[in-house]
């Protein structure tokens, strides 16, 4: 018999008994021939589970109506123009994979053109500053593989346990010595911080990384991952600056009262994030059913913040996408991509991820930029410039999203994100990333979760 890890039984379990729909089949959505519906569908927020869902619904000629809170469409995808020459992502800046990715199509479509990034181009600098050796490479390498393999037997056990537990115990079997934990320490940030946007005390060692990946490199928006969102807004009624305030869901129809106004639909598609969701600001009546509380509870929203440097000239290698630094305080400015090779000017984007993403909102812009320039100065020298300007994002106090994505943490596991992507009564469907335990945390988890509620509603 062939060996099926726990994991990969769950999902197995998971695509026989709920039907689970493939990539295929999500696509051929709007591809066949459907009679005009006379029916509403109000879709709240213009991001691009919205933007997808409303896309489809329209193509079936139903009729629909995008309500966003924003003055601007996108949500987490946001490009900013401040800089003329460079435009630049506040929110998503990758297609992830790009060998399949819906994404890859739909880029394609609108004529936007792609870059490849890799991790693999990467230089990675020790505590001291200085590049690291071959030596301590090894070390390092060495060290990512036992802590992949204390992951790996995490994922085994009977209890869920999180992320920070299994490396401290790795630390203590290894009888950690400060450099080794100063590694453990950025491997904790680089792997999995800056990837999952949860803190390591949190995420789930079983479900971190539940979620499927697309095949081939990472593709980077030359100019900005707007164009796939102005791509799929063309000929959409979406009405900008309408902050949904309560759903009053059992009755026909149901009403949607914003800030200002008051919408009726047949159904409503509901991309608000997961944070949005979690804050409870937005009043559901009735209240939501318990299996959607729950699943609005169990999961959490992780932070990643950006910070783009711009500088009169570069300082820095020009071979490489990726600048990695160890550092003595977790989690400090380890992530650096160089926009040189990508996109030829002299930008470095620096990353903050989980608590430290979290603890640097409460700073000023100045702080925050002093902050990164110690950091660079470690790295290159105290006589580098200083930068000409700067642009950064607080996504935890962003009171449209709360937050940059959603991670599983100890006691989540995918059923949460399936219950969260049922239909409630063939009135209310819930979609954004956080509703796809297929691709959830991504851009191209957003899109489909959109697909899928569009079809949910066809289907009806
Ligand atoms: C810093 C950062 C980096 C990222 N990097 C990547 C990456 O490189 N690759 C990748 O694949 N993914 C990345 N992601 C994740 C990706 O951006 C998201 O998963 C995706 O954009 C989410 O889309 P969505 O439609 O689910 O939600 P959103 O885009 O957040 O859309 C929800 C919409 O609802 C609106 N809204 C909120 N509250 C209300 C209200 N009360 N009334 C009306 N409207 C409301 C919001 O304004 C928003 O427009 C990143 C995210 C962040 C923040």
């Amino acid at each position: 018999m062939e060996f099926v890890d726990r994991r990969s039984l769950v999902r197995l379990l998971t695509a026989m008994g709920l039907g689970i729909c493939g990539i295929g089949q999500r696509h051929a959505i709007g591809m066949e021939e459907r009679k005009p519906v006379s029916r509403r569908v109000i879709v709240i927020g213009a991001g691009l589970a919205g933007l997808a869902a409303a896309r489809e619904l329209q193509n079936q000629g139903i009729e629909v109506v995008v309500l966003e809170g924003r003055e601007r469409i996108g949500g987490r995808l946001w490009t900013s123009n401040k800089w003329p020459d460079i435009p630049l992502d506040m929110g998503a800046s990758w297609i992830h994979g790009l060998e399949g990715n819906p994404l890859t199509d739909l880029a394609k479509q609108a004529h936007a053109k792609l870059i490849e990034t890799s991790y693999e181009s990467n230089r990675i600098y020790d505590v001291t500053g200085k590049e690291l050796s071959e030596a301590k490479e090894t070390q390092l390498d060495r060290l990512r593989d036992q802590f992949q393999s204390a992951i790996e037997a995490a994922q085994e056990a009977d209890e869920d346990t999180s992320l920070r537990e299994v490396a401290e115990r790795l630390q203590k079997k290894l009888g950690a010595n400060e450099q080794v934990r100063q590694m453990l320490s950025f491997l904790v940030s680089s792997m999995l911080e800056q990837e999952y946007a949860g803190s390591a005390t949190k995420l789930s060692a079983q479900w971190f990384d539940s979620a499927e990946e697309f095949d081939g490199e990472d593709g980077l928006f030359a100019d900005g991952y707007e164009q796939i969102v102005k791509y799929l807004a063309k000929n959409l009624t979406i009405k900008t600056g309408q902050i949904v305030r309560r759903v009053v869901w059992d009755q026909a129809p149901i009403r949607i009262s914003t800030a200002t106004e008051e919408f009726t639909a047949d159904q409503v598609v509901v991309t608000l994030p997961l944070g949005v969701l979690k804050a409870g600001g937005v009043k559901f009546s009735p209240s939501l059913p318990k299996p959607i509380v729950t699943a609005i509870a169990k999961l959490e929203m992780g932070v990643l913040n950006k910070c783009y440097l711009r500088f009169p000239k570069v300082f820095w290698p020009t071979d490489v996408d990726w600048l990695e630094c160890i550092t003595t305080k977790h989690g400090e400015w380890v992530e650096w991509v160089s926009f040189v090779r990508a996109a030829n000017v002299p930008v470095l984007l620096g990353f903050n991820a989980a608590d430290r993403g979290r603890e640097i909102e409460d700073w000023t812009d100045e702080q925050i930029v002093a902050s990164a320039m110690t950091t660079l100065r470690h790295l290159f020298g105290a006589d580098i410039p200083e930068p000409i300007d700067y642009q950064l994002t607080r996504w935890a106090s962003d009171p449209f999203s709360f937050g940059a994505y959603s991670y599983n943490p100890v006691g989540a596991d995918p059923k949460f994100r399936r219950q969260l992507a049922k239909p409630v009564a063939d009135k209310l469907y819930f979609a954004g990333e956080a509703t796809d335990h297929e691709y959830f945390g991504t851009a191209h988890g957003a899109y489909l979760s959109g697909l899928r509620a569009a079809e949910q509603i066809s289907d009806l």
